[in-house]
């Protein structure tokens, strides 16, 4: 392939993937926004491995290709729904990896350039192999906490403000050093590989600190410096699909972060250099015990207050996607809307366990798209709801974050479904959510659990309202 003709596709293909990025961003145009990021992609792999850049072992890159695919594919038909995070977090890790074995790979096979371009040269595959590290252990240990393999709790070393500052510091040194020819050891290499290591640790450290209801941050944040690390490999490499493709994640998902934090009423900069979330799930308000009764209640009575209903409001969380409840939960939705019962849908910005979680699920149980509204377009309309039913939600229903300044989640603004007549929550035990606090929701007057699997209890509505 002539490289006119690969600089045609990669024009093509960063067309496709803008307007991926404009597909994306409503729920209407997402299936088609996903199908122009795969012809770009295809487009892109295939004008890269057929241009002169590669010039031979061309099959090595297609087995290469076959076997990540094929993991690939595997991973991606095994997953459950609420893995997807983890895979996500995993996935940038390999970006991150990627960028750094560039790096490595790039300074030691020599650049042949001289003078002010070598120097520019090499603080790309330093930039590249840093962004690349901090990508790579952060995601791993993002991968860890979401997985349940290390707790969510953020650690809060005590000086850790003043650590990133010396990690920062230390690695201006070290790239001062490594750009001037290797003072330390003589050898460029091993600040180099010194800076890495700082990378490694600042990477475990940021993502250490960050915990509880934070994490949403996190996952948008290392997929925006995974966009970034991709960016510095394209400079490494000198290709400009790669740094523009790059941008445009790093951009997408630092934009991602700041609506999060908005939502979530965080500061950005506190939130990356750590400091929100739960010390413990023992920060909680109250123990069980101290915050009241709860008042269980019976299919029967579900179904008699939603029949009764004119407004029915449904707020569904991470447990909907635990069990799978969102096709019953539409089944119920068409079942009342044909009673003339208004039913429509609160969605927290961080309900579930990725950002638009719920959104999707919704998506794919084919609930229509004009009853789903978004927190802040759907929070003064409580008082005028006679049922809210909770599906499996816990952290975003959570009144202390507005009435208790020492909750973890203070601040965070939260589906006010309290204010309405009834709220039924369902979920299957008086156990806490992602943030580890305790819910003095379901102790309220007007509230009523539902205990048991929601799949199940909705099953259960179902037949009786039919
Ligand atoms: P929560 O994790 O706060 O609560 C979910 C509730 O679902 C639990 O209390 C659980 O209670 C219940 N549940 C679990 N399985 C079932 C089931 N099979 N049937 C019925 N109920 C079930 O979820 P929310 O959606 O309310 O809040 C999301 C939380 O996750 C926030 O803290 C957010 O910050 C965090 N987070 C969000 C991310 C995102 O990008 N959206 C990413 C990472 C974290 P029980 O065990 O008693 O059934």
């Amino acid at each position: 392939m002539s490289a006119g003709l690969v600089t045609v596709s990669y024009i093509g293909a960063i067309i496709l993937f803008i307007l991926t990025l404009g597909g994306l961003s409503h729920q209407e145009t997402a299936r088609k926004g996903n199908l122009y990021g795969m012809i770009g992609m295809t487009m892109a792999v295939l004008a890269t491995i057929f241009g002169p850049q590669v010039t031979s072992n061309t099959h090595l890159i297609v087995v290469a290709m076959l076997v990540g695919g094929s993991v690939g594919i595997t991973l991606a038909r095994k997953v459950e729904m609420t893995q997807m995070p983890e895979l996500v977090a995993i996935l940038h890790s390999l970006v991150g990896i990627a960028a750094v074995l560039v790096g490595y790979v790039n300074f030691m096979g020599g650049s042949g350039l001289t003078g002010v371009e070598k120097s520019i040269h090499e603080v790309e595959i330093y930039v590249g192999v840093l962004i690349g590290a901090i990508t790579f252990s952060g995601s791993v240990i993002a991968f860890c906490k979401l997985s349940g393999k290390i707790s969510g709790s953020p650690l809060m070393l005590p000086a850790r403000h003043w650590l990133n500052l010396g990690l920062l510091i230390a690695s201006i040194y070290f790239g001062y050093d490594f750009v001037h020819q290797g003072h330390v050891g003589g050898d460029p290499m091993i600040p180099l590989m010194i800076m890495t290591g700082i990378a490694l640790l600042f990477g475990v450290h940021m993502v250490m600190a960050i915990g509880g209801a934070d994490m949403p941050v996190v996952v948008s944040m290392l997929n925006s410096y995974s966009g970034w690390a991709a960016s510095a490999t394209g400079f490494m490499l000198s290709n400009d699909l790669l740094i523009v493709v790059g941008a445009l994640v790093g951009s997408s998902g630092a934009i991602l972060s700041f609506i999060m934090c908005r939502a979530m009423n965080r500061n950005f900069i506190s939130v990356i250099a750590g400091g929100f979330g739960t010390d413990t799930a023992a920060v909680t308000t109250g123990t069980v015990e101290d915050q009241g009764e709860v008042v269980p209640i019976e299919t029967n009575e579900v179904a008699s207050l939603l029949q009764n209903a004119k407004e029915v409001m449904i707020i569904p969380g991470y447990g909907m996607a635990v069990a799978q409840a969102q096709h019953t939960v539409n089944e119920i939705t068409k079942t009342l809307r044909a009673k003339k019962i208004n039913v429509r849908f609160g969605i927290h910005p961080v309900a579930g366990r990725m950002p638009g979680h719920m959104n999707v699920l919704l998506a794919e149980a084919k609930v229509p798209y004009d009853i789903v509204f978004e927190m802040d377009e759907i929070n003064d309309d409580f008082p005028a709801t006679d049922v809210s039913i909770v599906v499996g939600a816990n952290d975003i229903v959570n009144p202390s974050a507005q009435d208790d300044p020492n909750s973890p989640i203070a601040g965070m603004p939260v589906l006010e479904c309290w204010k309405g007549t009834t709220t039924i929550v369902l979920k299957r035990s008086m156990a806490t959510g992602y943030a580890g606090v305790q819910n003095p929701l379901f102790f309220k007057e007007n509230t009523r659990m539902y205990f048991g699997d929601a799949k199940e209890s909705l099953d259960a509505v179902l037949k009786e309202l039919l």
